[in-house]
């Protein structure tokens, strides 16, 4: 199942246009590239990664808001398969299921965001003979991949650490990747909010407001509907590029 996955997951990269070794910011890509697609960041139970509707004209995916920006890139790379490989339109998805098409998800998720061509490539590229923690952190920064969901995969998958290093790699992470030098972003919410909608509701509401479907009344309720006071109340500060 390992490889047929990585094949399909493969076969969406160059669908998309985008090189079987790149790493990938799936949070904009998934945007870019699902037609109609808007991803809502919400608290959730801990157990719960996220949930996935498919409608006719509309492209879902509910994340939860608590989990580190790593599982939050799987979460949204498995719904993905759900959206575009799945016969159900709606699914919520947890940590340990034993079902297929859950398995299949995982799968197709750890693959989009590292190919199995691209990580062998990544090895031989920074000549890698064996894993230590010094490499798979740095693989997981490159990748932007889950400490956990690297670890899996070359656990279960690969079968190239055993099950003490897993045991023993998984802990400290945070610390681990400060010490070598990384910020902790992979391992802490996507922008640190509770509540967020990006995609293409925003979108959606930004035009309907501009080919005067909808008042400024109801544009501004429909944004904080949808979490984003910050752009009602212009609250993003300038940045300067
Ligand atoms: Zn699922």
């Amino acid at each position: 199942m390992y490889l047929e996955m990585n094949e399909l997951a493969c076969a969406c990269r160059r669908q998309w246009k985008i090189d079987v070794n790149e790493s990938i910011d799936i949070f904009s890509l998934a945007i870019n590239k699902i037609k109609n697609l808007t991803i809502v960041f919400k608290v959730m139970d801990n157990d719960i990664s996220g949930a996935c509707l498919r409608l006719d004209k509309e492209n879902i995916i509910f994340v939860n808001s608590r989990h580190s920006k790593g599982r939050q890139a799987f979460t949204i790379a498995h719904a993905l398969y759900h959206l575009k490989y799945d016969e159900n339109n709606f699914n919520i998805c947890g940590i340990d299921s034993d079902d297929e098409t859950e398995q299949k998800a995982d799968l197709f998720a750890s693959c989009l965001l590292m190919p199995h061509g691209a990580l062998e490539t990544y090895k031989l590229n920074n000549n890698i003979q064996k894993w230590d923690l010094d490499s798979i952190i740095d693989a997981e920064q490159y990748f932007q991949i889950s400490h956990q969901a690297l670890l899996w995969r070359l656990r279960h998958f690969l079968n190239e650490i055993t099950y003490e290093q897993y045991r023993a790699f998984k802990e400290d992470i945070n610390r681990n990747a400060s010490i070598r030098g990384y910020d902790s972003s992979l391992y802490a919410p996507y922008l640190n909010k509770d509540y967020l909608t990006i995609g293409n509701y925003i979108q959606l509401t930004e035009k309907a407001f501009e080919n005067e479907l909808i008042s400024l009344g109801k544009k501004e309720e429909l944004l904080l509907d949808a979490f984003r006071e910050d752009i009602v109340y212009n609250l993003n500060e300038e940045i300067i590029l």
